[in-house]
C-alpha cells in the first residue's frame, strides 16, 4: 500500500479587517519565531526537527505565550525544512546567498490549529480564539473531495495582504495499492511526439513539443533582454510577465493528457508501464540549431523528462506499477532479428529480415522485449542488448505501422481510439 499526496490551493473570500489584522499579527509571530530557529538551527547544525523541538520549545513558548502551543511544532517544522534543503542545494553549489534567510512565510498548521468546519469552511487557532474562514471551492476542489481522497491533517495558508484573503494550501491523500500487472505498455517518448504499444498496436501521439519548447525558450529570453536592458536584473515587471508566459504554456501543457490517456489504459487492462531510464536523446537533430551544446542539452531533457514524470505521477495516483529498461539502441535494432536496422526516414528497413520498421514502434517493441526478458517482473531490467524477439508477431508492413493521433484530435480524447476509426489518420500519416 503507498500513500500518494496532492496539494490543493484555495483562496478564501475577501476577509473582514478586523480578522485578517488578527492573521497579521498570527503570521508576524509565526515567521520571528522561523527566523530565530533557522538562526539557531544552522549555527548550531541541529539535523532534526525533533531534537530542535527539544531544545527551543520552552524559550519559544516563553516568547509568544498567548500563541497556542502547537505553532511552536509547526515552526520547528517549518524551520528545519528550510535548513535542510538549503544545506542541499548548497552543497550542490546551487544556493543563491550564502546565508539562509527567511523571505515568505507560509504558516503550517497541524490538527490542533486548523479544523476544516463543513466543505467550505476552516476554523483556524489564533492567539486571540478560534477564527473561521470561508472559502471559493472550485472544479478541481470538488474533484478530490468526491473521488476518495481525504483531507490530510496539515495544511499551510498564506496572507494575501493585496486583496485582503487567505490562501489556503490542502494536502489530500489516498491509499493506493498497486496491482501485480498482467501486461505491459511501454512508451516512447520522443522529440515530437509519444509512442505507446498497447497488445501488438502502436500508437503515435503527436505532441509538437519541438515548437513549443523551443518557441517558449526564445521567448522567454527575448523578455529577458528586453527587461533587464531598461529596469535591470531583478525588476518586477520582468517577473510578471514571465509568469504570465508560463501559465500559458501550463495551459498548453499537453504532458497531462497524454499520462491521462496512458495511465487509464494502463489501469483498465491492469497493465504495467515501461518507460526507459533517462540518458537518450542527448545530441538532438530538433536542437541542432542551438549552438551551446548543454543549453540544448537542458532544454530537451527537461520537456523529455516532463512528460515521464507526468505519467509516472498519474500512474502513482491509480497505482500503475512503472518499470524502467536500458534505453541503448532501443530504436536501432530490429526487435525479430536483433540487427540494425536502416533508416531513410521515420522508417526504415531490417538489413537481415528486410522487413519495414516504423522507427517509433521499433523502439516500442524494444522496450517491451526488455521488459519481458527483465527479471519476469516489473522491477527494473537489467539487461542487455540480446533479447529474444519471439514476441513480436512476424511482420507484414501494416503490423509495424503506428496509428497516428494527430494532436487536435487527441487532445480532446480521454482514451485510445478503435482500430477501425483510426486507419484514416495512418493513412495520411504515411
Ligand atoms: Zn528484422
Amino acid at each position: 500500500m503507498k500513500q500518494v499526496r496532492r496539494t490543493v490551493i484555495v483562496r478564501s473570500s475577501r476577509l473582514p479587517k478586523s480578522i485578517f489584522k488578527m492573521l497579521i499579527e498570527l503570521e508576524d509571530a509565526y515567521r520571528s519565531m522561523v527566523e530565530q530557529l533557522v538562526l539557531y538551527t544552522v549555527r548550531n547544525k541541529i539535523k532534526s526537527f525533533i531534537k530542535l523541538k527539544a531544545l527551543k520549545y520552552h524559550e519559544m513558548r516563553s516568547l509568544y505565550p498567548q500563541l497556542p502551543s502547537h505553532y511552536v511544532y509547526t515552526a520547528c517544522q517549518d524551520a528545519s525544512t528550510r535548513v535542510k534543503s538549503f544545506l542541499r542545494l548548497k552543497r550542490k553549489g546551487l544556493a543563491k546567498k550564502e546565508y539562509l534567510v527567511v523571505r515568505k512565510v507560509s504558516i503550517w498548521l497541524d490538527d490542533h490549529l486548523w479544523k476544516p468546519n463543513g466543505l467550505t469552511w476552516i476554523r483556524i487557532a489564533t492567539h486571540k480564539g478560534w477564527i473561521a474562514v470561508d472559502f471559493e471551492p472550485h472544479k478541481q476542489y470538488w474533484r478530490y473531495v468526491n473521488s476518495g481522497w481525504r483531507l490530510a491533517s496539515e495544511a499551510r495558508v498564506k496572507l494575501d495582504k493585496k486583496n485582503r484573503r487567505l490562501i489556503i494550501y490542502f494536502t489530500f491523500v489516498r491509499d493506493v495499492e498497486e496491482y501485480e500487472p498482467r501486461g505491459f505498455i511501454p512508451v516512447d517518448v520522443n522529440e515530437d511526439n509519444v509512442a505507446v504499444l498497447v497488445d501488438g498496436k502502436a500508437y503515435l501521439f503527436e505532441t509538437g513539443q519541438r515548437k513549443l519548447v523551443l518557441g517558449y525558450h526564445y521567448r522567454r529570453k527575448k523578455i529577458q533582454e528586453k527587461y533587464d536592458k531598461i529596469y535591470g536584473v531583478k525588476s518586477r515587471m520582468k517577473r510578471k510577465i514571465m509568469r504570465k508566459l508560463k501559465e500559458r504554456r501550463k495551459k498548453l501543457d499537453i504532458k497531462h493528457k497524454i499520462a491521462n490517456i496512458i495511465v487509464g489504459v494502463a489501469h483498465e487492462k491492469q497493465y504495467a508501464i515501461v518507460l526507459e531510464k533517462l540518458g537518450k536523446h542527448v545530441a538532438n537533430g530538433m536542437l541542432r540549431r542551438i549552438r551551446d551544446r548543454q543549453l540544448r542539452h537542458r532544454i530537451y531533457q527537461a520537456s523529455f523528462r516532463g512528460i515521464q514524470r507526468a505519467i509516472e505521477e498519474k500512474a502513482k495516483e491509480y497505482g500503475v506499477p512503472v518499470a524502467y529498461v536500458d534505453p541503448r539502441n532501443t530504436s536501432k535494432l530490429c526487435p525479430i532479428h536483433g540487427c540494425k536496422i536502416k533508416y531513410n526516414s521515420r522508417t526504415g528497413k531490417c538489413v537481415e529480415g528486410g522487413e519495414i520498421w516504423h522507427r517509433d514502434v521499433a523502439a516500442c517493441w524494444n522496450i517491451l522485449l526488455r521488459a519481458l526478458s527483465g527479471d519476469g517482473g516489473y522491477a527494473s531490467s537489467p539487461i542487455g542488448l540480446d533479447v529474444d524477439g519471439s514476441p513480436v508477431p512476424l511482420p507484414s508492413t501494416a503490423t509495424h505501422d503506428p496509428i497516428a493521433l494527430p494532436k487536435g484530435l487527441w487532445t480532446r480524447r480521454k482514451s485510445l481510439p478503435q482500430k477501425q476509426n483510426a486507419t484514416i489518420s495512418n493513412k495520411m500519416k504515411r
